[in-house]
């Protein structure tokens, strides 16, 4: 079978290095072997605030993330849940396959309300993953390349695809996760690196800011650093940094380091995340708002074009 891609990120905030070792790495090999859509979701900002807040600016941002670490959008559809009301109809028979005890059940979900800035929970945070299930499915993806925290609502993608086979014929394929080399990075407090949660790296960060950022980082006063991420998180976590960006184990670079302190282990970290976006972040200024506004406006043409298709589809299976 021929796979196709379907992935994406809300648009919160700039991309930061968790996603570049969760998905968007993958993502840049998956382009040159499969049809892909890359997805700004920015419906599902408002799961867990009460406005979306710079959208437009936010969505901007992340169009030059996506072309800074090399996603090319002549390979690429990259589109916006607003432009493609056919994901939304697509939401109401999904709805009606999954049950509200598995809604609640999600792992995602709880640890994303536990962070929210909402007074109240609202219901779209317990529907977005089905939503999600809509965004995957309405180009038939077979392939999501993603971090750890999507597994279960991959899960719930593929029960809505087997249930609706079962109840209305084969349409849809049951698409699998593909995890990245990092499937959870954490953030400079211990936490998920997150771009909502002030703990996060971003790739367009300038150096400086990514020095400060390093330099807050919690660790401990045991000068000899080893790599222990049972007992020496925060330390374990730099190591881990700093390994990704130097294709090195972090064993190999806590030896290096020896007895130089957390100090030392920081101005290491900095150095080679700083080294390792330094290309991304050429690239990024190469790019025009200009040009990134031409790549969602023929994005969001081509991917309602496949909504519609598979909207049709639904309808007649279901006998509408
Ligand atoms: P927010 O805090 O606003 O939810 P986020 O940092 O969690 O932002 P998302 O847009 O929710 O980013 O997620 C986009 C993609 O990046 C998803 O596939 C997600 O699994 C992946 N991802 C996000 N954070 C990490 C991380 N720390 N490690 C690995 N993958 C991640
Ligand atoms: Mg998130």
């Amino acid at each position: 079978m021929n796979d196709v891609v379907l992935t994406g990120d809300r648009p919160t905030g700039p991309l930061h290095l968790g996603h570049y070792f969760g998905s968007l790495a993958n993502r840049v090999t998956l382009q040159d072997k499969f049809p892909m859509y890359v997805l700004i979701a920015d419906y599902q900002v408002i799961t867990d605030r009460d406005l979306p807040g710079a959208i437009q600016r936010n969505i901007t941002e992340l169009l030059l993330d996506y072309l800074a670490v090399g996603i090319d959008p002549a390979k690429v559809t990259i589109f916006q849940h607003s432009a493609i009301p056919e994901l939304n109809q697509l939401l109401l028979p999904f709805l009606s396959l999954v049950s509200v005890s598995e809604l609640h059940r999600n792992p995602t979900v709880k640890d994303e309300i536990a962070h929210s800035s909402q007074r109240a929970v609202s219901g779209l945070m317990f529907t977005y993953p089905v939503h999600q299930a809509a965004d995957i499915l309405f180009c038939k993806g077979t392939l999501v390349p993603v971090g750890k925290d999507q597994l279960p609502h991959v899960e719930v993608t593929r029960l809505v695809a087997r249930r609706f086979n079962e109840r209305y014929g084969e349409v849809f394929p049951e698409p699998e996760a593909m995890m990245g080399e990092r499937p959870l990075l954490q953030g400079l407090d211990g936490g998920k690196m997150s771009k909502s949660r002030g703990n996060a790296i971003a790739l367009s960060a300038t150096e400086d800011e990514t020095a400060a950022l390093i330099r807050k980082a919690r660790t401990d006063s045991d000068r000899v650093i080893t790599f222990d991420e049972t007992h020496r998180p925060q330390v374990a976590n730099l190591l881990t940094l700093a390994g990704l960006c130097l294709g090195r184990s972090p064993q190999d670079i806590a030896d290096e380091i020896g007895d130089g302190g957390a100090s030392a282990l920081k101005k290491l970290a900095t150095e080679a995340v700083n080294e390792f976006l330094r290309p991304i972040r050429r690239r990024r200024a190469e790019h025009t708002e200009e040009e990134v506004r031409q790549v969602l406006a023929e994005g969001n043409a081509a991917a309602r074009e496949r909504a519609i298709m598979t909207l049709e589809e639904v309808r007649a299976a279901m006998g509408f």
